[in-house]
Order: C-alpha cells, then sequence, then structure tokens
C-alpha cells in the first residue's frame, strides 16, 4: 500500500472511532512513523510503505482508535518550545498552561528560587529552569512515575532541577522559596463524569481536586506562606469557573489576588504577591 492509500485508510477508521481531527492525526502518526515531517511525507505519498513500518502504524492507529492522547502515542510534546516526553501516568502539558509560565517567568528574581507542586511531565520546572538561567528550581510530587518521566525531560532538556517525591509540601519542612507555582488538579467530581475520552486515558490523580475541584487550592493556599520568602510569589493554574473561589483563598491566606486569562479569553491563572509583614 502507498502512503496515500494508508491515510485515506486509516482517516476512515479514525472518522468511525469518532476523532476529532482524523485526518490530522493520521498523517502525524504515520510521519512518525517513516520519520518524516507530514509535508514532506504527503509531497510524495505514492510511495509504497514497508511491511514493519506498516505493524507500527497499525499499532498507533488502534491506539488512537480507543482514543488515547496523540502526545502519549507519539510518547512527546511541545510545551515553551522544548520538547518533552510523556506517557500515561502524566498529564499532557496543555497550551494554556503556557501563560503561567509565562507569567512566572516574568516575576521570577534574578537567582531565584522556584518551587513546582505536582510536576507531573515537569513541564512547568524544567521550562522555568531552562528559561530563566540562574534560577534554582525544585519540584515535587507524590508520583513515583511522574518523578522518572519529569528527570527524563530535566536531563533530555539540559535543565537542572531538583526533584523531591512530597505530598504538597510535606517533605519540604523548612524551606522557602521565591516563587511557587502549580497546577494542581482542579476538576470536580462531577465533571469528572463528562471528560473527552482522550482526557479519560489521563491520571485521575493529575484531574480529580475533590468534591467542588478546589481541594490543592485550599490546601496549598493555607500552607504555603509559611514556604515563600517576603515578596514571593504564589501561581496557580486554575480552571474556567474558579477564579473567584481561587482568588478569595489568595487574599485570605497570602496577599492581595491578580488574575490573567488565556487566549481563548477564559480566567487562567490566579496569583498573589505575599506581603511583607515586617511593619
Ligand atoms: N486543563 C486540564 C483539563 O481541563 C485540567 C488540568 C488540571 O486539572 N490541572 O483537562
Amino acid at each position: 500500500m502507498t502512503i496515500r492509500e494508508i491515510l485515506k485508510e486509516a482517516t476512515a477508521r479514525l472518522e468511525r472511532a469518532g476523532v476529532p481531527n482524523a485526518d490530522y492525526d493520521a498523517a502525524q502518526m504515520l510521519a512518525h512513523v517513516l520519520g518524516e515531517d507530514t509535508l514532506m511525507m504527503r509531497l510524495n505519498n505514492h510511495r509504497a510503505v514497508e511491511e514493519t513500518k506498516r505493524a507500527a502504524y497499525e499499532a498507533m492507529l488502534a491506539r488512537r482508535e480507543a482514543r488515547e492522547p496523540m502526545q502519549y502515542i507519539l510518547g512527546e510534546t511541545g510545551f515553551m518550545g522544548l520538547t518533552f516526553h510523556v506517557g500515561p501516568g502524566v498529564l499532557c502539558p496543555r497550551p494554556d498552561t503556557e501563560i503561567l509560565c509565562e507569567e512566572a517567568l516574568l516575576r521570577l528574581p534574578e537567582g531565584g528560587r522556584v518551587l513546582d507542586i505536582g510536576t507531573g511531565s515537569g513541564a512547568l520546572a524544567v521550562s522555568i529552569a531552562r528559561l530563566a538561567p540562574g534560577s534554582r528550581v525544585t519540584a515535587v510530587d507524590v508520583s513515583e512515575t511522574a518523578l522518572a518521566i519529569a528527570g527524563e525531560n530535566a536531563r533530555l532538556n539540559g535543565a537542572d532541577v531538583r526533584f523531591v517525591r512530597s505530598d504538597c509540601f510535606g517533605a519540604l519542612a523548612g524551606e522557602t522559596f521565591d516563587m511557587i507555582v502549580s497546577n494542581p488538579p482542579y476538576i470536580d467530581r462531577q465533571e469528572m463524569e463528562t471528560l473527552m475520552p482522550e482526557v479519560q486515558h489521563e491520571p485521575a490523580l493529575a484531574l480529580c481536586g475533590g468534591e467542588d475541584g478546589l481541594d490543592f487550592y485550599r490546601r496549598i493556599s493555607r500552607e504555603a506562606g509559611a514556604h515563600l520568602s517576603d515578596g514571593g510569589v504564589l501561581l496557580f493554574e486554575i480552571g474556567w469557573k474558579q477564579k473567584d473561589a481561587v482568588a478569595a483563598l489568595l487574599a485570605r491566606h497570602i496577599g492581595e489576588p491578580f488574575a490573567l486569562r488565556d487566549y481563548g479569553g477564559n480566567w487562567r491563572v490566579v496569583g498573589a504577591v505575599k506581603e511583607r509583614r515586617d511593619a
């Protein structure tokens, strides 16, 4: 079979499985197997594809038909212009989270100490360490799988990150930071039932923020003050409905809150600067 024939059949199969951009995904996976970009592949699509590559493609196609995220199937994804390995066990880095990363980079003082809580694939911690030279980044997660993947991403990207297995601040007694960032699990119990099939392949541990989705905001806000230097910043990614609730928590525990929207116009980041209490 030629590239053209394979893509036609694969697209039809993915469409039957309800995959939104069937034709795009079919091409991405075949280009990955062939080790080419999709444009080069399509420019000469009358070439035959050898049997071993067709078998590899078939395996990827079956996973996509089962609605696994493309990022898991390709094994990698981009974030902040860097490449991250991802797989089952960590949330796929999302473009929305770049808003949080950019704000962190803007606010981070020279040589600042940063803590990333619930690092997952390491997207935030590794990007900050790479893009803010001189910063000292610590990343924690409860999941060993996440720490293994995040560690690999730090190596791949040449980022110097200290990884600690910790449930929030649990293993960080007495440590302080100039910035704390977190994209915690924030989906509420009810919404967990309505997630896209792809998201259902991602770990519930990284998605579900308890009954109202706010469990981690409550916990981190309450405990963060003791781990922030004076003038230190706490930055959270939030779900689109959570701005007011999270801002109220920050106002109570940290300082005057601020909020930022994502490129889709939804509230995506809430943060606060720790008030100096030395007066
Ligand atoms: N943005 C993710 C989603 O809507 C949720 C990420 C999270 O819970 N931190 O699928």
